[in-house]
């Protein structure tokens, strides 16, 4: 029942159907008057609001994108891009979260566990009863990571021996369970494991100091000699294919996390143009600020475009890697543009986290960083239209 957002210039929303726009509406509603009221109190003391996961249980989001066994919902792409947008219209750390838990630690044990492994926590993980992480970056680089990874696994009997560490892993501060990548150090094959908190030898230390993101809570994983028993061995990873294929499907989650942010940017500052007075006028008479507002409001326009069409390519099966990475590229680099521009929009207003902007600017740094960065995901596109690859 809430107003459709003005950031939809085109009414790209309107033309979906009604379980996809019911979604959009349930967590509209749930970011403006769950998260909205504490957010900055959170952003300040750089902390997860744990307290909203019984309410967003109640939302059942998950299971309007999976099933129990693991497979997708004939439109998830779709739903899972409207939950992201909606989520970052308000705070991408929300989207974040739940991006981390039921994309990409939902689809690593969608993916590469047993039927006996998903029938154990899919059920669990679609009630938010177990919360996920994954664990793949190292504190010695993320690009690199399919080729330079240095945590490893041992054989050990039944059991096998992890070390090495695990940077910024997302939610692993409270999590039940993370999804630990590495690699086999007899046959050189990159395994998934499902390594439940409390295991001796892992231990997660929260990262400070972020300037972004900073209602997600990041963790730096150690894994000293951790013992975890062969049956927690995701089953049926067919080494790095299986983590490329996680990662396939979640990026084009963050290519929604741009829409969203630079829409609820725009949003913002089309509000501020239109109240705020500077020599004795509106600000949004202004042409200069005109040209600001309708230069956001058409990247909105084009990023929405280009995401609903790459979400209906993946619900059809059709989507490929440089599908995911062109839109992850062109998103946050126009979410960036369409941010600072949001910002400036307000002077100095837009540094203070109570008017809003200035999150979503901080924001933006770590989309563009993230799930490849651009010059990565920019390398996987060059590779796919040129036929020659920029890697090593
Ligand atoms: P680096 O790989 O060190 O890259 C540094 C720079 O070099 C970048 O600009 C990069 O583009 C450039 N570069 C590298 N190689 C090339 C090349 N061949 N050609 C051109 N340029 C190149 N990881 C997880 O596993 N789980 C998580 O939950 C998770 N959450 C995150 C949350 C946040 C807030 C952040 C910031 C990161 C998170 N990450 C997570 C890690 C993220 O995926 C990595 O930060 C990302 O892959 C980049 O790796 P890096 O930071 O080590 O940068």
């Amino acid at each position: 029942t809430l107003p459709a957002p003005d950031g939809d210039f085109l009414g790209q929303l309107g033309t979906l159907g009604p379980d996809e726009r019911q979604t959009a509406a349930d967590v509209r509603a749930f970011m403006e008057t769950r998260v909205a009221p504490i957010m900055n109190e959170y952003w300040n003391r750089d902390e997860f609001p744990r307290q909203l996961i019984p309410e967003l249980r109640r939302l059942d989001l998950l299971r309007r994108i999976w099933n129990e066994d693991g497979t997708r919902t004939p439109n998830a792409t779709v739903l899972e891009g409207l939950i992201t947008l909606e989520a970052c219209r308000v705070d991408v750390s929300t989207a974040v979260f739940f991006g981390v838990h039921a994309g990409l630690a939902f689809a690593s044990v969608a993916l590469g566990g047993s039927d006996e492994q998903k029938a154990e926590w899919l059920p669990k993980m679609l009630d938010l009863d177990v919360i996920g992480a994954f664990g793949l970056t190292e504190p010695e680089g993320g690009s690199q990571v399919s080729q330079g990874m240095r945590t490893t696994c041992r054989r050990d009997g039944d059991r096998w021996i992890l070390r090495g560490q695990k940077k910024w892993i997302g939610n692993s501060t409270f999590s039940d369970f993370t999804v630990i990548w590495a690699r086999d150090v007899d046959s050189g094959e990159v395994r998934g494991f499902i390594v439940r908190a409390g295991t001796p030898g892992y231990s997660v230390e929260k990262i400070q100091g972020k300037t972004a993101l900073r209602i997600v809570e990041n963790g730096l994983i150690t894994l000293d000699d951790c013992a975890v028993p062969d049956s927690d061995r995701l089953q049926n990873v067919q080494g790095w294919r299986t983590t490329a294929e996680v990662l396939k499907l979640t990026r084009a989650g963050v290519a929604w996390q741009g829409v969203g942010c630079a829409m609820g940017a725009y949003e913002l500052a089309l509000a501020y143009a239109q109240t705020r007075e500077q020599f004795g006028k509106r600000i949004g008479e202004f042409q200069l600020i005109q040209n600001h507002l309708v230069h956001m409001l058409g990247n909105v326009t084009g990023m929405l475009a280009l995401c609903l069409r790459l979400s209906h390519l993946a619900d059809a099966g059709d989507m490929r890697d440089e599908h995911a990475a062109l839109a992850k590229v062109v998103t946050a680099a126009r979410c960036r543009e369409t941010v600072a521009l949001a910002r400036e929009t307000f002077g100095g207003n837009g540094i203070l986290l109570e008017y809003g902007v200035a999150k979503h600017f901080a924001d933006t740094e770590a989309i563009y960083s993230y799930e490849g960065t651009n010059e990565i995901n920019t390398l996987v596109v060059g590779r796919a239209i040129t036929g020659l690859s920029a890697f090593v």
